[in-house]
């Protein structure tokens, strides 16, 4: 996706050969117009898919979560990293390791909102060693519930969660495909000339 690569390149900083900070556009800060226009690509890129629900993990999923929520007319489920007081229905949680924060974590959602009839999108916003999505997944297919597929803002193609997730038979779709963090520039995929 152009709008967001360009942007990538223009705000994001490279921060080690393998974590890139954006944190004026999407960890922090949020440019709305930007997640708009990113909900309209994947509610595009899986319209076909028949979507009942989105499911994605606090905090930075949320934002382009909604917004494809919103163009595909469906709810958006976010998985708490904490018990909640409030959250009290019957759980379904999953382990995950956090690549930026280097702690495990239990994640959970409550059974109430998916369940067997649901075709569940998996929305993240970055995808590095996979840990978040496996996480994701797992939640889903313990509900009952079908992944019908996975989309990711940013994907670090150099590590191996996109080969991990497709190697299920999962449909993944990045809209920024990362080749490398080197020398502090972005590089991506579709520009590597062979
Ligand atoms: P994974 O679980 O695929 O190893 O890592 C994905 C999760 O870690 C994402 O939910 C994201 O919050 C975080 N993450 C991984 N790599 C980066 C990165 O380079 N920059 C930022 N800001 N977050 C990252």
């Amino acid at each position: 996706m152009k709008l967001l690569e360009e942007k990538i390149k223009n705000d994001g900083k490279v921060l080690s050969d393998q974590v890139l900070k954006v944190d004026s556009f999407l960890n922090h800060q949020i440019d709305p117009q930007l997640m708009l226009e990113i909900g309209k690509e994947f509610a595009r890129i899986f319209e076909a898919e028949g979507i009942t629900k989105i499911v994605t993990i606090e905090s930075s999923g949320i934002a382009p979560a909604v917004m494809a929520g919103l163009q595909m007319n469906v709810p958006v489920i976010f998985a708490r990293k904490r018990k909640s007081l409030t959250l009290v229905d019957e759980l379904i949680s999953a382990t995950v390791h956090s690549f930026t924060k280097n702690e495990t974590n239990e994640i959970s959602i409550s059974k109430k909102y998916v369940n067997e009839i649901d075709r569940v999108l998996i929305i993240d916003d970055f995808l590095a060693n996979g840990e978040a999505a496996l996480g994701l997944v797992d939640i889903v297919q313990k509900s009952g519930a079908k992944v019908a597929g996975i989309g990711i803002v940013i994907e670090k193609s150099f590590q191996p969660g996109a080969q991990r997730l497709k190697e299920l038979g999962l449909r993944v779709e990045s809209l920024a495909r990362i080749a490398s963090l080197s020398n502090g520039e972005v590089t991506y995929i579709n520009e590597i000339v062979e």
